[in-house]
C-alpha cells in the first residue's frame, strides 16, 4: 500500500486530494493542515474589512475527505526530510511517505522594511484577517475616547492586487467604522501607500483607469510613488521625493507581497523566497516523489521567461496535475508535463464593483463583479464540490 501525504489543505492541496480520491485502490492518503477548516484565501480581505463573516469563507476539511482512503490530521508541519521520506509534525511526530505533495501556501513578505513585522497587521489567514477587523473597530473606539484623528485613518501598505481588493472592501464598510467612532462616513480615511508610480501593472490602461476613477470617487487617498521606509507605532514613514514624511494611522495593514512557506527553506529545498523551481512535471529537481505546488512552487512562463504569478487559479491547476501524476507513478506509468494558460483575472473593489480580464476581454463594473463571484464559486467547486458551493457559494449578487 503506497502512502501519499499532502501538506496544506488550501487550493492546491485540496484539489490534489480530490483528484487522488477519484481512485480508491492501491494507496492511502494523509492530508495535514494546522486548521480544521479550509479557507478561501482570495476572500480574506472581506473578513479583514468585516464585509463577510469568517464562517462564510471556510469549510471543514473533513467534509471533503473520503475516510475509506484518506486520513486528515490537524497539526503543524515543522519540517520535511525529503532524503528519508519523512514529515515532522508538531504534535503527532514523524510520518513516512512514498509520495509527497507540498502545498503549504504563502506568508507575508516584509522585504526587510524596519518595523513592518512589529507595527503592521498581516492578512494571511483567518486569524490575521479577523485581527485586522478587530483592530479597526478598536481604533474607532479609541477615537471616541481620545478624539485623536489618527484613529480614523486606515493605512494599507501596497497597492497590488491584494491591497486594492482590501481597499475596496474597506470603503464598503466605512459606514460601520464611522458609526462605531460616532463620526461622519467622510471622516474615516483610507490611505493606500505604494512605492511604484502606478498601480496594478498586470492590467491595461482602461482597466486601471476604471479602478483609479472609483478610488478617487470614494475619496481613497492613493499615495503612489511613495516608498515605505519603515513603520513605527501607528505611523508609516515614507519617502516623498527626497523628503521623509510620516502618516499617522490607528490601523496599518501590510499587503506589499508574499513569499512561499518558511518550511521550504527550513527543510533544505533549493528555493528562492520560499518557492522551488520545479521540474516540468511539478516535482522537486532532486526528489521525483516530492511535488511542490501552489505558492511554494515556481513554474516558468515561456512567454515572459519569468515564473507565473502565484494565484489560486494556477494553484488549483497544479493540484489537479500533481494528483494525476501521482496516480500515474503509482500505476508505473510516466508522468506528464504541466501546461498553464491563464483564464485572466478579475479584481473586486467592494461587493458590486470589479474589473479585469476574462481571457483577453476587458470586463468592468457590475458585470465584472458577477464574473468574480462565479470565479469564486468555481474554485469552491474545484476544492469542496457542489455541497460547499450550495452552502458557501457567492450568490449575493445585488448587495
Ligand atoms: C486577499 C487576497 C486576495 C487574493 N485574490 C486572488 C484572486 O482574486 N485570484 C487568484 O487567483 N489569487 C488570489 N490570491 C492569491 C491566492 O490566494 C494564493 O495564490 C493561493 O491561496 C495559493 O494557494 P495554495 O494552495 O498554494 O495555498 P493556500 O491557499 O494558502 O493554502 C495553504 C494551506 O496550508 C496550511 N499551512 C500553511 N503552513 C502550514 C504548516 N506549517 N502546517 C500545517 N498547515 C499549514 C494553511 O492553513 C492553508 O490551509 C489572493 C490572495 C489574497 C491574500
Amino acid at each position: 500500500m503506497k502512502k501519499v501525504m499532502i501538506l496544506g489543505a488550501g487550493y492546491a492541496g485540496l484539489r490534489a486530494l480530490r483528484e487522488l480520491q477519484k481512485k480508491t485502490k492501491g494507496f492511502e492518503v494523509t492530508i495535514v493542515d494546522r486548521n480544521s477548516y479550509h479557507f478561501e484565501s482570495t476572500d480574506l480581505h472581506e473578513v479583514a474589512a468585516g464585509t463577510q463573516p469568517w464562517g462564510k469563507i471556510t469549510y471543514e476539511i473533513s467534509d471533503v475527505v473520503n475516510p475509506s482512503i484518506t486520513t486528515f490530521i490537524q497539526d503543524e508541519v515543522i519540517e520535511i526530510d525529503a532524503k528519508n521520506q519523512e514529515v515532522h509534525l508538531k504534535d503527532s511526530g514523524v510520518h513516512q511517505y512514498d509520495y509527497l505533495v507540498v502545498s503549504l501556501g504563502f506568508r507575508s513578505e516584509t522585504f526587510g522594511i524596519p518595523g513592518a513585522e512589529e507595527f503592521a497587521l498581516e492578512m494571511i489567514d483567518i486569524d490575521s484577517a479577523r485581527k485586522v477587523h478587530e483592530n479597526i473597530l478598536a481604533a474607532m473606539d479609541k477615537y471616541k475616547e481620545t478624539q485623536d484623528r489618527k484613529y480614523l485613518n486606515i493605512a494599507v501598505c501596497g497597492a497590488g492586487f491584494t491591497g486594492i481588493e482590501l481597499v475596496g472592501s474597506l470603503v464598503e464598510n466605512k459606514k460601520e467604522f464611522a458609526n462605531r467612532a460616532g463620526v461622519k462616513k467622510s471622516d474615516v480615511t483610507i490611505y493606500c501607500v505604494e512605492a511604484a508610480p502606478s498601480i496594478l501593472p498586470m492590467f491595461n490602461d482602461e482597466l486601471r483607469k476604471y479602478c483609479l476613477d472609483n478610488l478617487a470617487k470614494w475619496d481613497v487617498e492613493l499615495m503612489t510613488g511613495k516608498a515605505i521606509k519603515g513603520l513605527k507605532q501607528d505611523t508609516v514613514v515614507y519617502a516623498d521625493g527626497e523628503v521623509e514624511k510620516e502618516l499617522a494611522a490607528g490601523t496599518i495593514i501590510w499587503t506589499t507581497g508574499v513569499s512561499g512557506s518558511e518550511i521550504i527553506g527550513k527543510s533544505g529545498f533549493e528555493e528562492r523566497r520560499g518557492r522551488v523551481m520545479v521540474k516540468p512535471n511539478l516535482t522537486d529537481p532532486t526528489y521525483d516523489n516530492v511535488y511542490l505546488i501552489g505558492d511554494v512552487s515556481a513554474v516558468m512562463d515561456p512567454e515572459t521567461n519569468r515564473p507565473y504569478p502565484t494565484t489560486a487559479q494556477i494553484a488549483l491547476k497544479m493540484g489537479a496535475h500533481a494528483g494525476r501524476n501521482i496516480l500515474s507513478q503509482i500505476a508505473g506509468q510516466p508522468t506528464t508535463d504541466f501546461k498553464f494558460e491563464s483564464l485572466g483575472s478579475v479584481a473586486s473593489i467592494g461587493n458590486t464593483h470589479a474589473f479585469g480580464l476574462v481571457g483577453k476581454i476587458n470586463v468592468k463594473g457590475y458585470p465584472a463583479s458577477f464574473v468574480k463571484k462565479m470565479i469564486m464559486n468555481k474554485s469552491l467547486l474545484d476544492t469542496g464540490g457542489v455541497k460547499e458551493v450550495m452552502a458557501k457559494g457567492r450568490f449575493d449578487l445585488y448587495r
